[in-house]
């Protein structure tokens, strides 16, 4: 089964990094996708599946305040981080993650790798390595990630995360790459 052309790697990407049009008012890098980070991934063979994207689901394209683009980023992050850990946005994100655990546990069962998830540092929704929080950048993880890989464990799922940032390409090339040769 399944022993056909396809690689059965899985790839989960943030969603931003396919389309800069969901980002928060004033922090997009690109016109549209981050191209090295998909040139990286189209050539390693492996299959992308790009997440949701939980601010745009739980809060709306200008995150519930048309004003959000004038603040500072990190003060912006934290009002919005505020708005995800609501109950209305918390709901919203266990349905996200519940849809996401039922791919991985898909892919798993029927013998596919997932290498990683791509996630975007610095994100109050989306960080790895990094988040926001009381105005400033933190060490920690981003309320949906946070979700995610609580709901991973009690499945007893591991996930290699990776967090990159769109104005370090060269870190995030490297990150990547070392993801992707561990599996
Ligand atoms: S980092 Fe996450 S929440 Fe922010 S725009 Fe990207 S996908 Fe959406």
């Amino acid at each position: 089964m399944f022993s056909d052309q396809r690689s059965k790697r899985i790839v989960f990407v943030s969603h931003c990094i396919l389309n800069q049009n969901s980002i928060s008012d004033g922090t997009a890098d690109y016109p549209g996708t981050n191209a090295s980070v998909l040139k990286l991934l189209m050539e390693s063979n492996v299959g992308i599946i790009q997440l949701p994207c939980p601010e745009l689901l739980c809060l709306g394209l200008d995150r519930g305040d048309i004003c959000g683009g004038e603040r500072d980023v990190v003060v912006e992050n934290t009002r919005i981080r505020h708005q995800l850990e609501n109950e209305r946005s918390r709901e919203t994100l266990h349905r996200l993650v519940d849809q996401i655990l039922f791919q991985i546990q898909e892919y798993i069962k029927n013998g596919f790798t997932i290498v990683g998830l791509v996630g975007i540092n610095r994100s109050p929704s989306c960080g790895i390595e990094t988040t926001s929080k009381n105005d400033q950048e933190v060490c920690g993880e981003g309320v949906f990630i946070e979700v995610l890989k609580n709901e991973l464990a009690r499945n007893g799922i591991q996930i290699d995360m990776v967090g990159i940032k769109a104005l370090e390409p060269n870190e995030a090339t490297l990150s990547i790459q070392r993801m992707l040769h561990q599996s």
